[in-house]
């Protein structure tokens, strides 16, 4: 789970780490009041999205007056920032955020995220913040440091003075500096968080250390022990196919294709997704069934992703374990019942109950496609889109 920028440094601040004072606004009006209230002849106003690139977006300005935020506000609120970061239909602002302004003598980086592989934390810095990690790393991995905390152990002092010197610091700063990377790394672990990312983290001009930018990702299974976390989700901010399966505790996964896909297991998944892409196509997303499902689950599964207006043909591949053909079957028998199916549908079924599963489609009379093997449907998912375009 994803929050907002605002909300992130809310939470950073908690724990100790400096950000600057700021106000959010969900109307240009309310923006232009934040001015009055945080004092001060300058501020920034910051659109409040799911997606970092907001400054080369025209989602960052400096605005002079009071009158200056309103505008800028009043440009932001209702717009779909496209960010190199987002999807290409980009992230609605219904939030802004006014800041003081911070006069900046350096920008660095500070980064903390989750490696599964090695279940440790790893801390990322550079002395050059500002621009994206991954370009960095690309054009100067020289500049990117590496600390590793094993989690049991923590992250220790030396660890913390030792990132500081690497940043090239002024001796004054090395002790408030080690101070904010461990209140940082409190934040991360005490939270749950997957990901967090400072960016810039600025050195003013005034010699201070503050979380200009802020970015955080949270262990959706851990959200059921932090309340206060879950509550800051912002629906605006999800794709809207994947949010409507969500509710319906189905695990889906949107993309830009035409072919819509109904799996059991992300494993399997990934395999059609390959086959379909090998035969010529493009997945616009897939939703997987789980395990043991039944007949309703399957046509809730169906309906999610119909939902999708992309989606051109549907192809089902279900190898069935724990799940059962015949369920499958009688599931897909009922979504045409139900809903009003008019592009061609491909399935592909294998293991418990296959012949009763086929027969029932068979027997139902629908103009259901089969295929037998996997590759068999991706060819036929491509060929019948073929068709339906050209119809
Ligand atoms: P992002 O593009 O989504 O990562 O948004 P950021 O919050 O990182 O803002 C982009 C850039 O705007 C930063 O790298 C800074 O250079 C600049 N910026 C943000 N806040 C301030 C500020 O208070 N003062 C100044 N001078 N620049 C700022
Ligand atoms: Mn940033």
């Amino acid at each position: 789970m994803d929050i907002h920028e605002y909300q992130a440094k809310e939470l950073l601040a908690r724990f100790g780490v400096p950000v600057p004072r700021g106000g959010l606004a969900y109307s240009p009006e309310q923006a232009a009041y934040r001015c009055t209230e945080l004092g001060g002849t300058a501020w920034v106003v910051k659109a409040q999205i799911h997606s970092g690139g907001r400054g080369e977006a025209g989602g960052v300005s400096v605005c002079h007056s009071d009158r200056e935020v309103q505008e800028a506000a009043n440009h932001l609120f209702g717009q779909r920032l496209v960010t190199r970061q987002s999807a290409p239909r980009g992230k609605p602002v219904y939030r802004v955020y006014v800041e003081e302004t911070v006069a900046i003598a350096r920008e660095l980086y500070f980064g903390t995220v989750l490696d599964r592989t090695t279940e440790k934390i790893i801390i990322i810095t550079a002395a050059e913040g500002g621009m994206e990690i991954e370009e960095l790393a690309a054009s100067a991995p020289e500049a990117v440091q590496r600390s590793v905390v094993e989690p049991a152990v923590g992250f220790l002092d030396f660890q913390a003075r030792e990132i500081a010197f690497g940043l090239g610091l002024p001796a004054e700063l090395i002790a408030p500096a080690a101070r904010l990377f461990r209140a940082a790394y409190r934040a991360f672990r005490d939270l749950d968080a997957t990901m967090l990312e400072i960016n810039p983290l600025a050195l003013t001009k005034d010699g201070e250390l503050v979380a200009l930018d802020a970015k955080m990702s949270f262990d959706d299974n851990a959200m059921f022990r932090h309340q206060e976390i879950s509550e800051l989700r912002d629906r605006s901010q999800e794709d809207p196919r994947e949010s409507h399966a969500a509710d319906r505790g189905l695990a889906y996964v949107g993309l830009d294709g035409d072919i819509g896909c109904m799996i059991n297991g992300a494993g399997l998944a990934m395999a059609t997704m390959d086959m379909i892409k090998h035969a010529g196509g493009e997945p616009a997303n897939f939703l997987d069934i789980g395990g043991g499902a039944s007949p309703d689950r399957v046509l809730k599964a169906f309906r999610a992703v119909l939902h999708d207006d992309q989606v051109k043909v549907m192809l089902v591949n279900i190898f069935a374990g724990i799940n059962r053909c015949d369920w499958v079957a009688e599931g897909i028998v009922a979504a045409y019942g139900e809903l009003d199916v008019r592009i061609p549908v491909i399935v592909r079924l294998a293991g418990t109950n296959v012949e009763e599963g086929r027969r029932i489609l068979r027997e139902s009379g629908l103009p259901i496609i089969t295929a037998d093997t996997l590759a068999d449907a991706a060819e036929k998912s491509v060929g019948a889109l073929g068709m339906s375009l050209s119809a």
